[in-house]
């Protein structure tokens, strides 16, 4: 049973190489930004109030993303664990996430920080941007995406480094390389607890 966040700034790689951990701790990799998109493409409800948030490179609000994760961590396969990829994303929804824990008397064991610097993360959304077409993905929404991070997510990390569940990765290098690098710090993270 392994419970674990993915931390970082926007174009951090962070979708990638959550994808990679959860296959290899045989848990569901669960992206608020993913279940947003395809509630976008899909013209449901929520994906109808999330779009224009989205966009704009606004945080979605927290009521809706709340409910959202509660709603998908109850369903069986997060029972085993699971590793959040995008959430939380601000101190309301830590405090959240927090509550559902202790309803189910479950505890994080990691918090995985991917650390790129700013100039980087640019450069990689604007090439994604190109390959994908993301509707958030032109440089003044990722430059105003950054500054939303710093401003309201970053702080998180120190909330997370207080209860001593932080492991920090250099993002910089292949998929393949900065994917070893998760494994051995967060193996030898796990084994500490
Ligand atoms: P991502 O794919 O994680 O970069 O998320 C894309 C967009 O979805 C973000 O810029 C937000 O508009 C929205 N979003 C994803 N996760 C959250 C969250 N935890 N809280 C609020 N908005 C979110």
């Amino acid at each position: 049973m392994t419970r674990l966040l993915i931390v970082g700034p926007p174009g951090a790689g962070k979708g990638t190489q959550a994808t990679q951990i959860a296959a290899a701790y045989a848990v569901p990799a669960i992206s608020t930004g993913d279940i947003f998109r395809s509630n976008v493409s899909e013209g449901t409800d929520l994906g109808v109030q999330a779009k224009a948030y989205m966009d704009a490179g606004e945080y979605v609000p927290d009521s809706l993303t709340n409910a959202l994760v509660r709603d998908r961590l109850s369903q069986s396969d997060a029972a085993r664990g699971f590793l959040l990829d995008g959430y939380p994303r601000t101190l309301d929804q830590v405090q959240f996430l927090d509550s559902v824990l202790t309803e189910q008397g479950a505890s994080l064991d990691a918090v995985i920080q991917l650390g790129v610097e700013s100039d980087i993360v640019v450069e990689r959304l604007l090439k994604r941007a190109q390959e994908q077409g993301r509707s958030d993905d032109t440089e003044p929404v990722i430059r105003h995406r950054m500054d939303v991070y710093t401003a309201q997510t970053a702080p998180l990390i120190d909330e997370y480094e207080a209860r001593g569940l932080v492991v920090t990765v250099d993002g910089i290098g292949s998929v393949d390389e900065v994917s070893a690098r998760i494994a051995a710090a967060l193996k030898a993270k796990l084994a500490q607890s």
